[in-house]
C-alpha cells in the first residue's frame, strides 16, 4: 500500500469556478478530519482567464510542472467571454492541460439525484445512470489552433483519429463497463459514431469492434450519433457506458447533463495513463458569477471521482470508501427534500447546499 497522502493541484480558474473549488475544499476537510485513513495536500495554482488578463499567461510553465508533479488535478472552471487571445479564441488552458497530459477518457457520469428535478416525464428518468466517455485529445478537437482558412473563400477542420489512442479509450471503456456490472450495472458497451458516412469513423468502429472481442463477458453496440442523441431523450435509462469522439462527446454531454438538471449536476474526470484532472463539466457561468448562487455539487461528484480514482490507482481503500460517503452525503442532502438549489428551480446557493452536504458527511 503506498502512502496515503496524495497531493491535489487545485486550479479554480475564473467566475463559478473560484466558488465551487472553495466550497469543494471545504466538504473535503470535512471528509478527511479524524483519522479517515488518507490525506489531502493541496497546492493551490493560478491559471485562466483572469491570470492571463493579470500576467500575460493563461498558464505558466511552472504551473503546468506543479500540476503535472500532483498526484491528481482538481480544477473549477476556466475562461471569459471578454478576456481572448490575440486570435480571438477563448483562454482555455484546461484544453492544453488535456492534450499536454494525455488525458484521452472523457468519463461525464450521468445519473438522476434523489429529489432533483429531471428533464423527462416517464418515471424511468429518475433510474437514468449511464456513462458518457468522451476521447479528449483527438478528433475534431485535433485541429484547434491549427484550422485552416483559404483566403475569405473557405476553411478547414480536419479530424484525427489514431489506432494507439481509439485502442485505450476502448479498453478503458469495456473497464468501466466491467466495475459497473460489478455493481450492478449492465456491463454494455455502446461506440457512438458517424461510420456510415466518414472514413475517420469508419476506422474508429473497426477498432471498437476488435476490442470489444477481447471482453467477451460484455456486450457492446454501434449507434449513429444522430439516432444516439434521439434515444438519449426517447429512453436514455437503457444506456450504460457510450464511447464516442470528441466533438460527438461535447456536444452530447451537455445534452446529457440537461437529462439531470443540468451542469450544475454534471461531474467529470479527464483520465489518462498517468495524469487526471476533476472539474464540474459546467464553465465559468459569468451571469451568476460572484453572487453565490453557483451548484457546488458537480464539483463535489468530480471530487469523488478524484477520490475514488486516487484510492484505486495507490491501493487506499480508505479514499474509494471516502468517495462512495461523499456521493452519499450528495444524496442524502437532495433525497431530504430540504435543500433547492438556485439552477433546480430552488432558492440554496453554493454556501447552503455546501452545509447540508457537509452535515451529512
Ligand atoms: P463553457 O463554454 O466554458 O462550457 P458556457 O458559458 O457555455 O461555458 P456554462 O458556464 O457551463 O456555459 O453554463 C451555462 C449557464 O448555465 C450559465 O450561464 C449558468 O446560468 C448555468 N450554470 C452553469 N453551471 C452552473 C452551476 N454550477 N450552478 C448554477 N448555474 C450554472
Amino acid at each position: 500500500m503506498k502512502n496515503s497522502s496524495f497531493r491535489v493541484a487545485l486550479m479554480p480558474g475564473d467566475g463559478i469556478g473560484v466558488e465551487v473549488i472553495e466550497a469543494c475544499v471545504a466538504v473535503l476537510e470535512k471528509l478527511q478530519a479524524g483519522g479517515s485513513g488518507f490525506a489531502l495536500a493541496f497546492d493551490c495554482l493560478e491559471a485562466g482567464a483572469m491570470h492571463y488578463k493579470a500576467s500575460g499567461t493563461a498558464m505558466s510553465d511552472e504551473t503546468f510542472r506543479r500540476a503535472a508533479e500532483a498526484d491528481a488535478i482538481l480544477l473549477g472552471a476556466m475562461g471569459w467571454p471578454e478576456i481572448r487571445y490575440p486570435d480571438g479564441t477563448e483562454i482555455a488552458p484546461q484544453l492544453d492541460l488535456r492534450f499536454r497530459l494525455e488525458l484521452y477518457a472523457g468519463v461525464r457520469p450521468i445519473r438522476a439525484l434523489p429529489g432533483m428535478p429531471v428533464a423527462l416525464a416517464d418515471p424511468r428518468a429518475r433510474d437514468i445512470d449511464f456513462v458518457l466517455l468522451r476521447e479528449s485529445t483527438e478528433g475534431l478537437f485535433a485541429s484547434r489552433g491549427r484550422g485552416e482558412l483559404i483566403g475569405d473563400s473557405e476553411a478547414r477542420d480536419t479530424q484525427v483519429i489514431t489506432r494507439g489512442v481509439s485502442e485505450r479509450l476502448f479498453d478503458f471503456a469495456f473497464g468501466l463497463a466491467a466495475d459497473r456490472k460489478a455493481r450492478g450495472g449492465k456491463g454494455h458497451v455502446t461506440c457512438v459514431d458517424k461510420a456510415n458516412v466518414f472514413r475517420s469513423f469508419a476506422f474508429f468502429r473497426k477498432i471498437f469492434d476488435e476490442r470489444a472481442a477481447r471482453h467477451p463477458g460484455l456486450s457492446a453496440s454501434h449507434h449513429y450519433v444522430d439516432a444516439c442523441a434521439l434515444d438519449m431523450i426517447r429512453r436514455p435509462w437503457d444506456f450504460d457506458v457510450l464511447v464516442t469522439e470528441n466533438m460527438f462527446g461535447d456536444i452530447l454531454s451537455d445534452l446529457a447533463a440537461g437529462l439531470i438538471g443540468g451542469m450544475g449536476f454534471a461531474p467529470s474526470a479527464d483520465v489518462g495513463d498517468k495524469h487526471a484532472v476533476f472539474q464540474p463539466s459546467h464553465g465559468t457561468a459569468p451571469d451568476i458569477a460572484g453572487q453565490g448562487k453557483a451548484n457546488p455539487t458537480a464539483t463535489f461528484l468530480s471530487a469523488a471521482l478524484m477520490l475514488r480514482w486516487l484510492g484505486e490507482r495507490h491501493a487506499v481503500p480508505a479514499a474509494v470508501a471516502a468517495a462512495a460517503r461523499l456521493e452519499g452525503a450528495v444524496d442524502a442532502a437532495f433525497g431530504s427534500g430540504t435543500v433547492r438549489p438556485f439552477d433546480a428551480g430552488g432558492r440554496d446557493g453554493t454556501g447552503s447546499v455546501t452545509k447540508a452536504v457537509i452535515d451529512r458527511l
